[in-house]
């Protein structure tokens, strides 16, 4: 049967806007070629910045941009770096790539957030077994060495193209670069490799992570364990760089067996008065600083690289609990449960039926004659130094007209 002229128009206008774009935002992930032989992960030694010149295209670096193409579309740009050209980068290692994709266009905003989901679920078990260390994109960071934390938002470094707005960066540890991480091979990696080729190797330590989900483009729930690093040729530290979080030292395999370890954790390049054991609690002070640890051993004294500066930390609370009998003329008090750690101050908003309530702000409501048959819940927020604000919204509770208990 023919169709209608105007609707076989739109069929084909519509065709026309869909062709263009390659693939879907809600283009299937990928499935690994071969199938996964352990349920475990590979290992890996967190965060190995280049250090050698070694620009041409590593296989796994080639095959996972490949990958991102023929899954949501968008094109490269680029592998390989010239070592004269700019500052540290993975890309004079062959080991990072440039997915060229647009913050600007929503279609291409989609795809790649699907992408970066899929890469970064689950505590980023698809970047450990494609050996992803880190995604720079939209001037946001994701790393598997600081899982806990999410995406970061990074200073501006200029335009579009420094901040990662017109393309994703991603760069590989060095199993993930020659393709021999459990995505391709089937088999976790237990032992990685720390350089080219495996030279001057380490023993790995697999991460002790547990597993949630997260969602683009900020992690929300809180992940207790922190990666340690394996003894490296200068100390690692292990932990998460965020207020409220304990790092640990890892000497590295300079220090002679059985040797005196002094330590002294440093801010900004400056001893931190007292902090002179094996672990350090990053106290609020250190938000915006680089904190890192100098480790002496007969005589000799060696300095961990920083990585990044102080995040502020994470408070938890559970959701707050209106008490009080829900009926004009009563007051409602609220049930903060145990917020860790203690906030310094509380503050509170009163809403009806989702509604912030003009000039409800104390910590108890007296529940109005016009509040009938509305919905009363509130919102509690507590403050700390050196820690993101955090807001607890109560149930909706029903306002009656008689004294009924709120049990
Ligand atoms: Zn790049």
């Amino acid at each position: 049967m023919r169709k209608p002229l105007t609707a076989a128009l739109i069929a084909l206008v519509a065709l026309c806007l869909v062709v263009p774009t390659t693939a879907p935002a809600q283009a299937k992930a990928p499935a690994p070629p071969v199938t996964l032989a352990s349920k475990t992960v590979d290992a890996h030694l967190g965060y190995m910045p280049q250090t050698t010149c070694s620009p041409k295209a590593k296989p796994g670096a080639t095959a996972l941009l490949k990958l991102l193409i023929k899954t949501w579309g968008g094109s490269s740009s680029g592998i390989s770096r010239g070592c004269g050209v700019g500052s540290r980068s993975e890309h004079k290692e062959g080991r990072a790539l440039d997915w060229h994709m647009s913050v600007k266009k929503a279609s291409q905003r989609a795809r790649v957030n699907a992408a970066l989901t899929w890469i970064t679920a689950n505590n980023g078990e698809v970047a450990l077994r494609l050996g992803i260390m880190y995604v720079i994109w939209n001037q946001h960071i994701w790393s598997v060495y600081y899982p806990e934390l999410g995406w970061r938002k990074m200073a501006s470094r200029g335009g579009d193209t420094a901040n990662h707005k017109d393309h994703v960066h991603i760069s590989l540890s060095w199993d993930g670069a020659y393709k021999q991480t459990s995505w391709w091979t089937g088999v976790s990696v237990t032992d990685p490799l720390n350089s080219k080729c495996g030279v001057n190797g380490a023993r790995a330590c697999l991460p002790t992570i547990a597993r949630t989900s997260k969602s683009w483009p900020y992690q929300s729930t809180a992940v207790s364990a922190s990666f340690t690093p394996a003894p490296w040729k200068i100390p690692g530290v292990g932990g998460s760089p965020q207020v409220g979080r304990l790092q640990r030292a890892v000497p590295g395999s300079w220090v002679p067996d059985g040797a005196t370890l002094t330590y002294q954790w440093t801010s900004n390049g400056k001893p931190i008065p007292g902090a002179t054991e094996a672990t350090y609690l990053i106290s609020p002070e250190q938000v915006g600083h680089d904190v890192e640890v100098r480790v002496t051993a007969e005589g000799r004294t060696k300095a961990s690289t920083n990585i990044a500066d102080v995040y502020p930390g994470r408070l938890s609370a559970p959701v707050a609990v209106i008490t009080g009998t829900p009926a004009p003329g009563a007051t409602l008090a609220v049930d903060l449960g145990t917020w860790t750690p203690t906030p310094t101050t509380f503050s509170y908003a009163w809403l009806r039926d989702g509604k912030s309530i003009k000039g409800a702000t104390a910590a108890t409501f007296i529940v109005r004659a016009k509040d009938k048959g509305h919905k009363i819940s509130v919102r509690v927020s507590g403050r700390l130094r050196g820690y993101y604000i955090l807001s607890r919204t109560s149930a909706k509770t029903k306002i009656g007209a008689i004294a009924t208990t709120n049990h």
